[in-house]
């Protein structure tokens, strides 16, 4: 049913049977549409039931491909202990332990299903390890390139599932250039080799539309007042507004809303959650902008948040503007706090990115954005586990703890120019 990709500022179409990378009129990024009115004669929320859960329970919105799958998606929403109609939807489930799953399922399917052998990323975080692991899934292979003080989580993984890991001697920025150069080789071309970086790729937004089908289905249908979504490249916030639209146009969701009264449309405000050491989107939604400009001097212990210029920024902030939605930003320290007062009182043990999202949540409640009767899911998009190197801080940080002073010892907390992950 998918019938073209469409250029999100133009409107060019551009055929889906061949690998396509962004607009080459505009460089803007590309959607996957479908033929939704054929979909809704032919498919219905209802038949969902009994299919197994990961992702692609929703094929029928899916590319027609062989899916590479290890399972991923379908992930719980956990009611909170502490606020009441507060949900957590733990994306630390995932395999590799993070969100970055479904959209690397999605891109590797794909990759699979047009023949490319050489999938190409830069990356220091969860992307890689993503990516890594559906490479092997799918018998093609994956080269990444990562600094060299990478997070040890992250390059452990990818030298275990047989990835081609170049450490380059460098900051993100530097990895990025060195696939720029790849590209303009003879053997790209020749060799079928593909740069899977976000959003220059149409089908990662795919997969993590998924979530927005699952915040629906697992709240029987109906949407919630409010999505608090850490935002670093903001695939994710991409693919759920898209995944609004689509079910609005598929007749999927209920007429009946959850919780407080909405006026007008039934879609969920949208919040994008930042880092205060890099908050492009924040700076520009305060300012009125339509695009973010680049944050310099990026630096912040959540890896995923580092992004100075998301490249999909003129569709976050539209949506923010769309659904009546904001952008908040949260320091390292209340990032910190809030990781550890998850895992204390709801038994998760979440990465910071997913983290920020409480503090978010919190300063939305206090300033009256949001009411306590309001449903609202918070986003945790990886698991703990992942961050070992920056969560090793004492409660209190004891003054002479060796690992006390995340900022100052730290290689995630470098400062970091150029274009920046969560490829
Ligand atoms: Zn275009």
């Amino acid at each position: 049913m998918l019938t073209h990709l469409e250029c999100t500022r133009c409107g060019e179409h551009y055929p889906a049977d061949r690998p396509q990378t962004v607009c080459t009129k505009d460089g803007g990024v590309l959607y996957a549409r479908y033929d939704l009115a054929a979909i809704k004669r032919t498919f219905s929320a209802a038949r969902l039931a009994g299919r197994a859960p990961t992702m692609w329970r929703y094929d029928a919105v899916l590319p027609d491909a062989d899916p590479v799958s290890l399972g991923e998606g379908f992930t719980p929403m956990l009611p909170s202990r502490e606020y009441p109609n507060v949900f957590i939807k733990d994306e630390g489930l995932n395999p590799t332990g993070s969100f970055k799953a479904r959209g690397l399922s999605a891109a590797v399917t794909m990759a699979r299903h047009f023949g490319l052998k050489k999938l190409a990323i830069p990356s220091a975080g969860n992307a890689a390890g993503a990516l890594a692991a559906y490479a092997a899934a799918a018998g093609v292979e994956a080269h990444i390139f990562m600094p060299k003080d990478v997070p040890a989580a992250n390059r452990i993984e990818c030298d275990h599932y047989g990835a081609h890991v170049t450490l380059v001697d460098g900051l993100i920025s530097d990895c990025a250039r060195k696939v720029a150069e790849l590209k303009e080789s003879e053997a790209w071309k020749k060799d079928g080799w593909f740069d899977v970086s976000t959003t220059k790729e149409p089908y990662r937004v795919e997969g993590k539309k998924t979530m927005g089908y699952e915040v629906a289905e697992q709240l029987g249908w109906k949407l919630p007042q409010g999505i608090i979504y850490p935002t670093g490249g903001g695939v994710g916030l991409l693919g759920m507004w898209k995944a609004f639209e689509e079910m609005e146009a598929l007749g999927w969701l209920s007429s009946e809303k959850l919780g407080s009264e909405r006026p007008g449309s039934n879609r969920p405000k949208m919040v994008c959650v930042q880092a205060a050491g890099c908050a492009p989107i924040v700076k520009a939604w305060e300012e009125g902008k339509s695009s973010a400009e680049m944050w310099t001097n990026a630096a912040t212990l959540a890896a995923g948040l580092r992004v100075p210029k998301p490249y999909g920024d003129y569709l976050i902030l539209d949506i923010l503007k769309k659904s009546k939605g904001t952008a908040v930003s949260a320091t390292d320290d209340e990032i910190l706090e809030a990781t550890r007062h998850w895992a204390k009182v709801e038994g998760i043990f979440a990465a910071p990115e997913g983290a920020a999202c409480l503090v978010a949540y919190r300063k939305l409640r206090a300033g009256g954005f949001f009411q306590p009767e309001d449903t609202v899911v918070l986003f945790n998009t990886g698991s703990g586990l992942k961050y070992l190197d920056v969560l090793d801080v004492t409660e209190n940080g004891a003054p002479d703890a060796p690992v006390r002073g995340v900022a100052s010892t730290k290689p995630a907390a470098r400062q970091i120019g150029g274009i920046i992950g969560p490829y």
